[in-house]
């Protein structure tokens, strides 16, 4: 648990701005043509200490609490930046130090918070089983000291810009579980050695620059040493980890969201049309105004679920209420933006269609708005289970 004040908070977030203003829109677009890794961006984030925010301080990171991370990620996101290239790096994590051995944890650990290993990728979602997890087809087989892994992953995101790789796999199958959410376990691959002898990666061109990849595993082995916890309770594991990611994703949504209303007021204050700015029409102050209340409100469950989160309690329901709304939040503030700025918005240099697109990957993934709603009908409100 952490204890940093609202000082503390502040200073990070001064912190993050200061480093981010290196990084500014130009930087972005660049990246964005091509389709490139921000490696720049990345390693600055990783020197300055950000990206370890939540490892313990014994093993080398800061031992900060979900706040503060949720805190470094907002500003990201704020300054027009986006932190989509590492996010991944601090929920992982959580699996290993929750779940891994000492002998994992003082392995990897230390080199993680140091950037010496990059823990960027999380192989997941499969091309027949996204929302279905319970679904993978991927397996994995021990034999002596080895697993041997064979299968498909699709949209595992930045697995060419990372050492380590979290992997969901099934190691009975099925039929043969007691349930369907058993004999699914966790492994960290090491991509390094893997790369050419039984491992694949092929990017896919996304509509956003996001380094997202397919992998392809053939008879792949990986140490028997390299499985996380106990085989057969990795969904436990990675759902473990869920709150963490949903709170976090919906703080970089709430600094998407400023970043627009920042953005789409100024602009509102300085486009004259008719003799007048057009920020005058209550036509355009409304929605300009809507965005900023429902991000307002967005952000306090950001805040509720990650100190509940902090404090050990449980943040099921704040985590996704706040994934939900912030996400949304972040889209109505992306769409009001770009009409504020009418035919301006479209050109690249104003970066608004840029975090148009990005921001609306935030209902799909990590986990669908459906999915949400879901979780809040079945185990919130108490109605039929439907799947
Ligand atoms: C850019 C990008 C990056 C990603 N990065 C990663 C990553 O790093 N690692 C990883 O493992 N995955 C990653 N994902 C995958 C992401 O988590 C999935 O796309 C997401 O979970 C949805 O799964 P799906 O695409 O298979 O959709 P499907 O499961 O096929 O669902 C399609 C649609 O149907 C809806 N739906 C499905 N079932 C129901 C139901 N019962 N009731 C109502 N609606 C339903 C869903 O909400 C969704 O809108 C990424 C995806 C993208 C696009």
């Amino acid at each position: 648990m952490s204890d940093a004040s609202p000082d503390d908070i502040q200073a990070i977030r001064e912190g993050v701005r200061a480093l981010c203003e290196r990084f500014p829109g130009e930087y972005w677009r660049e990246l964005d043509r091509e389709r490139a890794y921000p490696t720049e961006f990345v390693r600055a984030l990783t020197e300055a200490g950000y990206l370890a925010a939540l490892i313990p301080t014994e093993y080398g990171g800061s031992g900060l609490g979900l706040r503060a991370a949720a805190a470094i990620l907002e500003e990201i996101q704020r300054s027009g930046g986006n932190g989509g290239a590492c996010h991944a790096q601090m929920y992982i994590m959580g699996t290993v130090l929750r779940h891994g051995s000492a002998a994992q944890k003082s392995a990897y650990l230390p080199k993680i918070a140091s950037g010496e290993l990059r823990l960027q990728a999380f192989g997941v979602t499969e091309p027949t089983a996204g929302t279905d997890t319970t679904s993978i087809r991927t397996t994995a087989v021990r034999r002596g000291d080895r697993y041997v892994v064979n299968g498909q992953k699709v949209w595992t995101s930045r697995a060419e810009h990372s050492d380590l790789m979290l992997l969901l796999a099934r190691t009975t199958p099925k039929g043969e579980a007691a349930k369907k959410t058993e004999g699914l376990s966790v492994f960290l691959v090491d991509m390094r050695a893997a790369l050419g002898h039984g491992l694949e990666i092929r990017p896919i061109r996304t509509m956003i620059n996001h380094a997202t990849t397919e992998v392809f595993f053939d008879n792949l082995e990986i140490p028997a040493e390299n499985l996380i916890g106990e085989e057969g309770k990795g969904f436990r594991y990675i759902l473990d980890g869920m709150n963490a990611e949903r709170i976090l994703i919906a703080a970089e949504c709430v600094g998407d969201a400023r970043w627009f209303i920042a953005k789409a007021a100024e602009y509102a204050k300085t486009r004259i049309v008719f003799g007048r700015p057009i920020g005058q029409n209550q036509g355009i102050q409304f929605p300009i105004a809507r965005a900023y209340a429902e991000t307002e409100a967005a952000n306090l469950m950001v805040e509720r679920a990650a100190t509940l989160y902090e404090q050990g309690k449980q943040a099921g329901k704040e985590a996704n209420m706040a994934k939900l709304i912030a996400s949304e939040a972040a889209w109505h503030a992306a769409d009001t933006c770009l009409q504020t700025h009418g035919g301006f918005g479209f050109a690249e240099e104003y970066d608004v269609e840029r975090k148009f697109r990005e921001t609306r990957l935030y209902q799909v993934a990590p986990i669908s708005t459906n999915l949400i709603l879901s979780y809040l009908a079945e185990h919130v409100l108490g109605l039929p289970r439907s799947y």
